[in-house]
């Protein structure tokens, strides 16, 4: 266990918001709360994680063990997440704590497996793919009946960032997915396989008293399960559309009692949505709001986790784009800022202080204006040339 330093208590009357997880969404929610004024705190895995390294009342501590967590929040007045990936166990230790937790176990747990979530979802009537899960008395004719080829398989726990997914051509195929191991308490989730033309992300921040606020929808492109690249607002679907997809998202943020960030990750598809997942935290589709929102997403989920009154998710340009710097060979990146500052002073370079490891995510770049083509190329070059995919 690493020593932590002593905590210090902030001004009187303002509140300590605790996060659990020490990633990259922890090191900026702590921009946030350094603005608010209030006292924050993160509970991180491990000393040299994203937000250890910025955040001055760290706690090192495993968020797997529910006496971590129950001694962390004993320390705060209200308890969040970086991650959604806390054992049950863990969140019934923090909701035991007399701490608050929010948003609570019971609406964390549609963000914590995939069949909780289409169960949920498909009781609501929100729009999904077709799905099963593949369970005991499943068939392969019930798949091709029910779900056809190509399927989509994914482990309904402990997947990120593609990882957990695969497109299963045919019965052969599904069979080779299916024999790998399964971690425990994970089940299979069979999905269709949408042929979309875009992914959305529609945003929404919603307080315990039941405020909320939806951000622009917009535009998502992952590579290899990995975003890489958001458009907001999105450019290529129309207004109907949009509104339609802020208003399931408020919806679903409602029906599951979300409180703080929720990002509905949805596919287009035929000029209609279906939603893909859900996640309960401040998200990679959201970073352009640091500079492209009145209230970026990390000051909203802080004001939603204290039921203050949320920011306006308004944009304060037409379009902001944000890619995302992914690790690439080259492990010394700051020699590239002399070029990527120079050239393009408008751009706005984030780096997560995590070492470089081969398509791990280290850094985002945004850029704003008036051509989303353009600010692609702007910030791609800039992403490109801090991994060294490019040299000039
Ligand atoms: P993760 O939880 O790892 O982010 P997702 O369920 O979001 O996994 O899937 C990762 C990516 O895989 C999606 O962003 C999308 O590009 C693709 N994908 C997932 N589900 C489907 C589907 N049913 N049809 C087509 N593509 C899919």
């Amino acid at each position: 266990m690493t020593q932590s330093p002593p905590a210090l208590e902030p001004p009187r009357g303002f509140p300590v918001v605790g996060m659990v997880g020490g990633g990259q969404l922890a090191r900026m929610t702590q921009q946030a709360a350094i603005a608010l004024g209030i006292g924050f705190t993160v509970l991180s895995a491990r000393a040299d994680d994203s937000a250890a390294r910025a955040v001055r009342d760290v706690v090192v501590g495993d968020p797997d063990d529910p006496e971590a967590l129950a001694a962390f929040g004993r320390g705060c007045d209200v308890v969040t997440f970086d991650h959604e990936q806390v054992p049950a166990p863990g969140l019934a230790a923090l909701e035991s704590s007399g701490t608050q937790v929010r948003p609570g176990s019971h609406s964390l747990t549609h963000a914590q497996d995939k069949i909780v979530m289409r169960q949920a979802l498909t009781a609501a009537g929100a729009p999904c793919p077709a799905w099963l899960e593949w369970g005991p008395g499943t068939t392969m004719a019930h798949v091709t009946a029910e779900i056809g080829w190509p399927a989509v398989v994914k482990t309904s726990r402990g997947g990120y960032d593609g990882r957990g997914v695969w497109v299963a051509a045919d019965e052969t195929e599904l069979a080779e997915v299916l024999a790998h191991p399964l971690q425990p308490g994970a089940r299979w989730l069979i999905e269709q396989y949408v042929p979309f033309t875009a992914e959305l992300s529609a945003q929404v921040a919603r307080s315990p008293h039941g405020q909320a606020v939806a951000y622009p929808v917009v535009r998502t492109v992952q590579t290899d399960g990995i975003c890489k690249e958001v458009v907001a607002p999105a450019p290529d679907i129309d207004d109907d559309t949009a509104v339609a997809a802020q208003e399931l998202a408020l919806r679903i943020a409602g029906e599951l009692d979300v409180v703080g960030m929720l990002a509905v990750e949805m596919f287009f598809v035929d000029g209609n949505v279906l939603v893909n997942e859900l996640a309960m935290r401040p998200h990679n589709s959201g970073h352009w709001t640091i500079e492209g929102a009145v209230t970026s997403q990390f000051e909203n989920h802080l004001r939603a986790v204290l039921d203050l009154p949320l920011g306006s998710p308004e944009p304060v340009a037409p379009f902001t784009v944000m890619v995302n710097v992914l690790g690439g060979d080259h492990p010394d990146m700051y020699r590239a800022y002399l070029h990527c500052m120079a050239r393009d002073p408008a751009l706005h370079i984030h780096m997560y202080g995590k070492e470089v490891r081969p398509g791990r995510k280290i850094g985002h770049v945004t850029v704003s204006g008036d051509d989303p083509e353009d600010l692609l190329a702007r910030a791609r070059h800039a992403a490109d040339y801090l991994t060294g995919v490019i040299d000039e």
